[in-house]
């Protein structure tokens, strides 16, 4: 099949979401992202979410549509996916979109509409790296969480409210928490601009290990990707079970063909699944907790169960955790790449005999 390329493309940005920049050619001739894809490969395969799911699973057929029709390298299109391409990080994206409120006010003064950001698509990415600031996934108005999006206007890109409708930007007499000096998160974390920049440290290695890319530095004595996904997932399991934060229930549909059982494959609880305030305190906990076994004095405070202030690290942490989630985390520590999980339960004896300093 010849395929005509289309008159009008942006070029992608290097830190754009692959779904974002197809949503944006597609704002140029009022069409949805997946009904460009449509579109591009001959109206002759469904594209239901397909440009959604191309941010983290590589589909070589569509691809070399895409390219076709935009005169855009397929190499190009492939480096806007930041966390892996064969599906395997897919439930360390999120579902819902987020943003960055400074990085918005400023694409809307330079270039009229909004791109998204790649790492705004991971669960591990909760501040913005040039910004410094929270992300969001609130509208300012009518404060529903998770019902904003990017959508069509005008032939540009925007990103707007469902419920309220109007678009996502700064609001006159707005004073956001993170720029205040210090305040509580949740599960009672004193969040500090020195907390801010371990947790983007952490999230830094977090979006390497996702990409298959080595860390920057050691975590508790944890220096393998995997080794580090792995203590993170178990953390935040245990963060979840313990507090009964709300979570986004992750069922993904999966690309389904005619003739083959459809069914709901069930994801593992990543911070993706979280609420930005929830992620955020999550990584903050992790990064506190897992530093603190290889450098025993910490910095960082939480207010748990909003009372007393205490030093935020592993000792507190487990003393924290309620008796059969600490355990369950001692037999998932015993796996962890050593000395780690050596170094983790070494702790938890020591919170069970009652032998840790108050
Ligand atoms: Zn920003
Ligand atoms: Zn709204």
């Amino acid at each position: 099949m010849t395929i005509v390329p289309l008159p009008i493309v942006p070029r992608p940005h290097d830190d754009e979401a692959l779904s974002s920049w197809i949503g944006r050619i597609a704002a140029r001739y009022d069409l949805e992202a997946d009904n460009l894809l449509t579109h591009v490969t001959g109206w002759n395969r469904s594209t239901v979410g397909a440009a959604e799911r191309l941010d983290y699973h590589k589909n070589a057929g569509l691809e070399v549509a895409l390219a076709q029709a935009t005169s855009v390298a397929p190499e190009t299109i492939s480096m806007l996916r930041i966390a892996g391409e064969d599906g395997s990080a897919s439930s360390w994206h999120r579902t819902t979109v987020v943003w960055c409120p400074d990085c918005v006010r400023d694409d809307l003064s330079k270039r009229r509409e909004v791109y998204g950001r790649a790492i705004w698509r991971l669960g591990c990415c909760v501040l913005c790296p040039q910004h410094q600031v929270l992300l969001e996934d609130a509208c300012r108005r009518c404060t529903f969480e998770g019902k904003c999006g990017f959508y069509c206007s005008d032939g540009f890109h925007g990103l707007a409210c469902r419920i309220c409708t109007r678009p996502v930007g700064p609001v006159r007499g707005w004073q956001a928490e993170e720029e205040r000096h210090e305040y509580i998160g949740a599960f009672g974390i004193c969040i500090t601009p020195s907390l801010n920049r371990l947790v983007l440290a952490l999230q830094r290695d977090l979006q390497a290990a996702l990409g298959g890319a080595k860390l920057k530095r050691s975590w508790g004595f944890t220096r393998s990707a995997q080794a580090l996904l792995s203590a993170i997932l178990d953390l935040t399991l245990c963060l979840v079970f313990a507090t009964r934060v709300r979570c986004e229930p992750r069922i993904l549909l999966p690309e389904w063909k005619p003739g083959q059982a459809f069914a709901p494959v069930s994801e593992p609880i990543t911070l993706a699944a979280l609420p930005l305030g929830a992620a955020y305190g999550v990584i903050a906990i992790a990064a506190a907790a897992l530093s603190s076994l290889e450098s025993g004095k910490q910095c960082h405070h939480w207010r748990i169960c909003g009372r007393t202030t205490v030093v935020m690290d592993a000792t507190s942490l487990m003393v924290w955790l309620p008796t059969a989630i600490r355990r369950w985390l001692r037999s998932r520590a015993i796996q962890w790449e050593q000395p780690a999980g050596a170094a983790l339960c070494t702790v938890i004896a020591a919170v069970e005999k009652g032998a840790y300093p108050s």
